[in-house]
């Protein structure tokens, strides 16, 4: 099947193929005899200035391979080219020759390696079809990145839209490998997530995220619902959770447990609950998820206090002249 290519007449910003080239420092962690973990980030000291301050480079950035014999399905494809590029070259040295795609959603950290399998499955959900198409231009410019502090995100070189999509269910097979993806709208309208049955392993993309969610703008008026749908997701049987912004030594040494989605709807919740306080827009991170920092289950990042500054800030400019919402624990 062959995706389609969305073609832009007029980008005005350096693309992808403009910047200076880099060699990826991605680290490899084996999560089970058909998964694996590739990991870039945190840690950005030998890469050049200009991608240091690119946010999901400091936050860490992971995606998956699902794997069985010469057939791969990436759960996500990294934000530079040089990323997918050195991912599918470790892909085919396993012998691996068919590679398909996974959109969790439609955010460039999560798509932007979709040029390379332009001629193979890209599944996604259909809300993330749409969105990318209609935020292709901003993606190939780079600008939709500046909302989210990264003015000099280069921008994908080419936007390649899915082109298998579902609505709140689908599952596949790889090799013998159940997985199930589910419509979750826990980060982007039209996110999913990964399950695998067999395992009890979640790819929970940017659903959990170590040390706190991201609220991206345009959603702020529907946290509440998020925090809903964090007690559908509390239902499943999980006893492993891998996310793509996370921890690199505890992705490779079996994963958050299931306390990391207690985490991420306590975190929402308070957003919600404490916006009325005082003190909302000044206490510090700890006083959100301190309690939660004390167990593991999630530590203080540095680059994550910027996140949660722009959380509070567009919680509570958006409430400030509404009714507190409700909160539905599940
Ligand atoms: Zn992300």
């Amino acid at each position: 099947m062959r995706s389609e290519r969305v073609s832009i007449g007029h980008v005005e910003r350096k693309t992808d193929d403009d910047r200076e080239a880099f060699d990826p420092k991605i680290q490899v962690a084996v999560i089970t005899d058909y998964l694996i973990c590739f990991y870039d980030g945190r840690d950005l000291s030998t890469y050049p200035k200009w991608l240091h301050q690119n946010i999901d480079m400091q936050l860490g950035l992971s995606c998956y391979a699902i794997h069985s014999g010469d057939t791969a399905v990436l759960f996500d494809t990294m934000l530079y080219k040089e990323q997918i590029l050195w991912i599918d070259a470790y892909l085919k040295g396993m012998g691996i020759r068919n590679i398909s795609v996974i959109n969790s959603h439609w955010d460039p950290d999560h798509i932007a390696g979709n040029f390379l399998y332009k001629d193979r499955d890209i599944i996604s959900t259909e809300y993330t079809r749409v969105n990318i198409e209609t935020y292709a231009q901003a993606l190939q410019s780079g600008e939709i990145w500046q909302l989210y502090g990264d003015p000099s995100y280069p921008g994908m070189s080419e936007v390649v839209l899915p082109n298998r999509t579902f609505r709140d269910q689908m599952t596949l097979f790889v090799g013998d490998v159940k997985v199930e993806l589910h419509e979750v709208f826990l980060h982007q309208l039209g996110s999913l997530v990964a399950y695998f049955p067999k395992d009890r392993i979640l790819l929970a993309a940017d659903a959990c995220e170590d040390s706190v969610l991201f609220i991206p703008p345009g959603t702020e008026a529907l946290v509440p619902v998020q925090i809903t749908t964090y007690g559908k997701l509390n239902k499943f049987d999980i006893d492993r959770i891998y996310p793509s912004h996370g921890r690199f030594d505890i992705i490779k040494s079996g994963g958050y447990g299931k306390e990391f989605v207690a985490a991420m709807m306590d975190y929402k919740s308070q957003l919600i609950s404490r916006m009325r306080d005082a003190d909302y827009l000044t206490a510090p991170l700890e006083s959100f998820i301190g309690a939660w920092v004390e167990r593991n289950v999630l530590e203080i990042h540095e680059p994550y206090r910027w996140l949660h500054e722009y959380n509070v800030n567009l919680i509570y400019k958006h409430y400030t002249d509404k009714p507190t919402p409700v909160i539905n624990l599940g």
